[in-house]
């Protein structure tokens, strides 16, 4: 297997996208500035939504992964927030796209960041985790090109190298001492 280096996103982009320049100065990581035409860039975070999605018998709705990263692992509805989309509506919006269902969010519980690997380049999601509920499962369809399999669980019996993504893994940590 050929391991392709990952790069970073100022590697993926040499040229200045203003004037086509590459001369750049770049006094503190995250940030660079164009010495030709002074176009500034940053390394932004992207913004994630993930829901630690219940059940009305308080079963965690986790989703298997059908895609990388962690494909065949349990992952949390959810995905990066789009432009012109409140967190709150990203968070809506992935779980019925990803299932159909409609939940409802009781309460923001914790920001982590994160490091993804996306098709070679480096992104730096922060991820917002939310707590939610769905009350009526009778819509449920799952979004196969997502995810293969739905998995009701105790979040206290998940074991952790069975979760996909590092801000996961540790957002449940942080859930279970707050359930
Ligand atoms: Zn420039």
């Amino acid at each position: 297997m050929i391991t392709e280096k990952i790069m970073d996103p100022f590697d993926v982009l040499k040229f200045c996208p203003k004037c086509g320049k590459s001369e750049w100065a770049a006094p503190r990581p995250g940030y660079r500035k164009c010495l030709a035409c002074g176009y500034e860039m940053y390394k932004n975070p992207t913004i994630g939504a993930a829901s630690f999605l219940f059940d009305t018998q308080n079963r965690l709705i986790l989703l298997r992964r059908a895609k990388n990263p962690g494909k065949g692992l349990l992952g949390v509805p959810g995905g990066f927030c789009e432009v012109g989309e409140s967190i709150e509506q990203a968070v809506l919006r992935e779980a019925k796209e990803e299932t159909n269902l409609d939940i409802k969010i009781e309460k923001f519980l914790f920001s982590i960041p994160n490091n993804y690997e996306y098709k070679g380049i480096q992104l730096y999601p922060l991820d917002f985790f939310f707590l939610c509920r769905v009350e009526d499962l009778s819509p449920l369809q799952l979004d196969l090109n997502e995810n293969s399999e739905i998995v009701f669980v105790d979040p206290f019996q998940v074991k952790t190298e069975d979760i996909a993504l590092e801000s996961i893994r540790q957002g449940l940590e942080r859930l279970k001492q707050i359930l």
